[in-house]
């Protein structure tokens, strides 16, 4: 079992979400949710980005778009410690659009944009 961070956390091996009661945040649970079905890894192995794209679509389809960007604000998306708040709105466009494209290539997203489990 993963630890809780912000009041969440996940049992990897039998694909369960964890939430303290009152304290559920659904970017944060999409979040979780790419680790249960869009990693083959577990969370101590993963590799997080892989599936930045995936919970993007999926926040995307729910309509939190924003609430999701502003719960990523101190997500790393560089090699050199670059958070998801330094970026531009252009650059955080790129930035989702390309880990969408890394997303159909390692087959976590369909070409239609449509996030799939992989577990
Ligand atoms: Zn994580």
């Amino acid at each position: 079992m993963a630890p809780f961070i912000s009041a969440h956390a996940i049992d990897w091996t039998a694909r369960i979400i964890y939430v303290v009661k009152g304290r559920a945040d659904v970017p944060a649970i999409l979040h979780e949710m790419g680790h249960v079905f869009a990693s083959r890894r577990s969370p101590w192995h993963s590799k997080e980005f892989s599936f930045f794209g995936w919970e993007y679509l999926l926040a995307k389809e729910l309509g939190i778009t924003r609430a999701w960007a502003k719960s990523n604000q101190g997500y790393s998306v560089g090699d050199d410690g670059t958070l998801y708040a330094d970026l531009t709105p252009q650059q955080r466009k790129r930035v989702v659009q390309t880990q969408i494209l890394k997303g159909i290539k390692l087959g976590i997203i369909s070409k239609g944009h449509v996030p799939l489990t992989v577990r």
